[in-house]
């Protein structure tokens, strides 16, 4: 392991995108840090039948600048900003809200994220804004080859440490470990702690 591997604590959000309330309950009550769910409307409609005893919640999916109105109050980390359109917005309807700053480090086409050459200048944007930017956010290489994998997490790692923010959000239940070696200070992961997603919302790629 490297250095990263003595960064601290590693928060675990539990993604519960695709299972049902009961669910969101569950993650609580083994004292999950934080969920992560990827659809407005879906974690709308959950967190709304939960009521307000659930983790904090991370919003992890792709984020349209017209979605994010009917997030606030229901988000509590925005962990899936990509873009200035998606910064003025939530500057504007939740100022001060905690952000990571989705980086694309794989060049897949299918994937959300900033290019790694745009993440500092969205971090500069999101602080000037008042937002208060706790990471980055990444996703893995889509097919899971493993040197892929470490070489985009040692990266997203890398810039993090270039831009000044300590979070790293990366790893999932496949990666999870390649993410710890290489500096993650929080993994997001949902079919290895509860199976397999029973809808198809909840496609793991559908980001
Ligand atoms: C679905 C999803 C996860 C969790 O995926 P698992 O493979 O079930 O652990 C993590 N991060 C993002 C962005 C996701 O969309």
């Amino acid at each position: 392991m490297n250095a990263g591997a003595t960064r601290g604590p590693v928060t675990i959000c539990a993604v519960t995108k695709g299972f049902g309330a009961d669910v969101v309950a569950l993650a609580h009550r083994l004292g999950c840090d934080a969920i992560g769910e990827n659809y407005a409307q879906e974690v709308t409609a959950k967190i709304a039948a939960v009521g307000t005893d659930h983790p904090p919640v991370h919003f992890i999916g792709r984020l349209q600048s017209n979605k994010v109105r009917s997030l606030v109050g229901v988000v509590t980390v925005w962990q899936s900003v990509d873009r200035e359109s998606i910064v003025d917005e939530l500057a504007k309807r939740s100022p001060g809200a905690h952000v990571y700053i989705q980086v694309n480090a794989t060049s897949e086409a299918d994937k959300g994220g900033c290019e790694p050459e745009h993440a500092s200048g969205l971090v500069e944007r999101a602080r000037r804004a008042g937002l208060i930017v706790d990471g980055l956010m990444t996703v893995g290489p889509t097919d899971g080859n493993p040197r892929r994998t470490r070489d985009a997490f040692a990266m997203v790692r890398r810039l993090a440490d270039a831009v000044g923010v300590i979070g790293c959000s990366m790893g999932m239940s496949g990666d999870v470990e390649i993410a710890l070696e290489e500096g993650s200070t929080m993994v997001r992961v949902g079919s290895a702690l509860f199976g397999e997603r029973p809808s198809a919302t909840g496609s793991p790629e559908v980001i």
